[in-house]
């Protein structure tokens, strides 16, 4: 047989690194600021357009590159950073696989300008698709510029992959944060489609925390330090209380490199334990020194993963301090007859009037009337009228509940469809047949046995067909705030808001302006209480970024789950027995009520035999 291995030619090999080192706009940035801050930069500016599908420029003052070397850079394995395999093990810059500007410009068109402090002029060079188009001298200060046009062009398969600009934007905010978190030191501008986003002067990691954060974090920051023969950790931890629901900020740096860890997450995560509720994330922002000996940086080509000599006694050191700073944090004489009692008021309370307990009479109520059934089992759920299922569906206007809502009170009605009620139709005899067991279940008869129902699960599947329906048929009713409410978000939050805002208006929110830190909310859907608004977004913004979904229906099933989760009764509440059957109702007229939105079973009946048996 003939021979058949051939080498592939260079510019097929770098297209192939290529989508090993560059997998979005955000990646090019990372490297491009890398390589800015391998080159000595003290200041960095960064400029993209359109999330940086069609422009990103990274410039800076650092050392730039002799013509000679401005060419050379673009070739695979080209670096001045290491020259042999032990200095693998002595890192002190960013980059070192020489490949980034190699696989950049197998996608991208680009342009450099780079000088020498010794140079008189310096070099322009124009690159697309690994091929030198031209290079002439220019006039040029000191430094390099680095633009990347139309990232992709020429694989277009991976350029319709690309997201709306809004989503890349996002993940360029996120490298950006991660890159100058670890260099507090750099002076970094940041400008997008014109306008500046960031401009962070050159501080300590405190100032910079603030400075990308804004302001309201100072209040969170608890510090952290520790000095030990195999680590040093500085850096800052959000106070449990600031605990969120998303995980925003969650930062590890190793020599200055931003990493991910799970296994030192757990650490952070395990030293929070018993401070914040489970399903909350602590903040924090941990600056690891150790020998570069000791790690291994080269196992994946974006640098983000790193192996650990001795990662148990790092986990167990990591762990501790934390606890220590939590402490520390914590401890405070609890009794202290000296103090000014004033002085531990919560900022929040310190100028509020001090209120009168309301106690609302109502004179109407007549204890020995029978037929009060109240319509809602939750002041803020919405009790559909009882029309039959198939109506549930099919766009009923909100007018239309309100009309009936008075006028079809009567729960025992011939309405329950649910498979479990075989035969005849109204089974439930009356009110008292249903009881909550242990705050939890909601125990009702069927002509078979019964069915005990857990309430908070049975809640979310009501509340979730009843958004998704809204969204779909796009009848989100919204009740109009008072007082507008405002919000603070991350800038990255808040673009995450702007990206999902169209579904948010379907469900009825309504929003004022959405700043970079700010969001305006002037109205909320009819069934959410104003108070529970920052709860639902910061859920909202931790299960986006979670499932990372972007296509209409998820973000419309996403946003639906998140609300009809937080709206929902939970265990431990007590549901009156109208409630109970308001309840029950409305979960067997949904149109799958055997799960719950997160697909958890919601009822099981247990028959008259299943009963019998027990018996024997
Ligand atoms: P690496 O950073 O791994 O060395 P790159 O492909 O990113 O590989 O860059 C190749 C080389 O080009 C670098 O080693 C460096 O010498 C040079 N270089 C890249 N960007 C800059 C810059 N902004 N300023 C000065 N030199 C640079
Ligand atoms: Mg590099």
């Amino acid at each position: 047989m003939a021979d058949i291995i051939k080498l592939l030619p260079d510019h097929v090999a770098n297209q192939i690194a290529a989508g090993e080192v560059v997998q979005r706009p955000a990646s090019v940035v990372k490297e491009l600021l890398e390589n800015a801050i391998d080159a000595g930069a003290t200041t960095i500016k960064l400029v993209i357009k359109e999330g940086g599908k069609t422009l990103i420029q990274v410039i800076d003052d650092g050392v730039g590159m002799s013509a000679t070397d401005a060419r050379l850079s673009f070739e695979r394995h080209a670096t001045s950073k290491i020259q042999k395999a032990e200095d693998l093990f002595n890192l002190h810059t960013k980059g070192f696989r020489g490949e980034a500007l190699a696989s950049i410009a197998a996608i991208a068109h680009v342009e450099m300008h780079t000088k020498t402090e010794e140079d008189e002029v310096g070099a322009h060079l124009k690159i697309e698709g690994s091929t030198i188009v031209s290079q002439e001298v220019a006039v040029t200060p000191k430094g390099t510029s680095m633009m990347v046009k139309n990232l992709f062009f020429n694989i277009p398969a991976r350029r319709n992959f690309l997201k709306s600009s809004q989503v890349e934007l996002r993940h360029i905010i996120e490298e950006f944060q991660r890159v100058s978190l670890a260099h507090a030191g750099i002076s970094f501008h940041f400008y997008n489609n014109g306008n500046e986003l960031f401009n962070l002067p050159s501080s300590n990691h405190r100032q910079r925390i603030v400075n990308l954060f804004g302001g309201k974090i100072k209040e969170k920051l608890v510090p952290v330090d520790e000095e030990t023969q195999v680590v040093t950790i500085s850096g800052f931890i959000n106070k449990p209380e600031y605990a969120k629901k998303s995980r925003g900020e969650q930062f590890f740096f190793v020599n200055d490199r931003f990493i991910r860890s799970p296994y030192l997450h757990h650490a952070v995560v395990s030293a929070f334990d018993g401070l914040i509720k489970k399903e909350n994330h602590p903040g924090y922002f941990l600056y690891l020194t150790v020998d570069p000996a000791s790690i291994d940086i080269n196992i994946h080509p974006t640098k983000t993963e790193i192996k650990f000599d001795d990662e148990h006694t790092l986990y167990a050191i990591l762990r501790s301090t934390i606890k220590h700073s939590l402490g520390q944090f914590n401890v405070m004489p609890s009794l202290d007859f000296d103090k000014n009692q004033n002085l531990e008021t919560p900022y929040e309370y310190k100028d509020k009037l001090v209120q009168q307990p309301k106690i609302n009479v109502d004179s109407n109520f007549n204890p020995f009337k029978e037929e009060m059934l109240r319509t809602n089992y939750r002041p803020n759920f919405q009790k559909q009228p009882t029309k039959g299922w198939e109506s549930m569906y099919v766009g009923i206007d909100a007018e239309d509940d309100e009309k009936e809502a008075d006028t079809s009170i009567t729960y025992e009605s011939d309405t329950i469809t649910g498979s479990i009620f075989e035969g005849k139709k109204s089974n439930f005899e009356t009110a008292s047949t249903t009881f909550q067991l242990r705050r939890k279940y909601i125990v009702t008869t069927i002509k078979s046995g019964m069915v005990v129902i857990d309430q908070s699960r049975a809640h979310q599947r009501v509340l979730y067909e009843r958004f998704l329906k809204n969204i779909t048929i796009k009848g989100g009713v919204s009740q109009q705030l008072l007082f507008p409410l405002r919000l603070a978000f991350t800038k990255s939050d808040c673009a995450i808001i702007q990206e999902i805002k169209e579904n948010l208006i379907t469900v009825g929110f309504v929003f004022g302006a959405i700043e970079e830190e700010e969001v305006e909310i002037t109205g909320v859907p009819l069934s959410v209480p104003e108070s529970e608004v920052g709860m639902i977004l910061d859920q909202l913004i931790s299960d986006y970024q979670q499932d990372f979904v972007v296509d209409g229906f998820s973000q419309t099933d996403v946003l639906s789950k998140t609300l009809s989760k937080s709206l929902a009764v939970k265990t431990g509440e007590i549901l009156d027995s109208d409630s109970q059957l308001a309840l029950v109702n409305d979960l067997f007229a949904c149109k799958e009520s055997g799960v719950s939105p997160f697909n958890k079973p919601i009822y099981v009946t247990i028959t008259e035999s299943d009963i019998d048996k027990k018996f024997l």
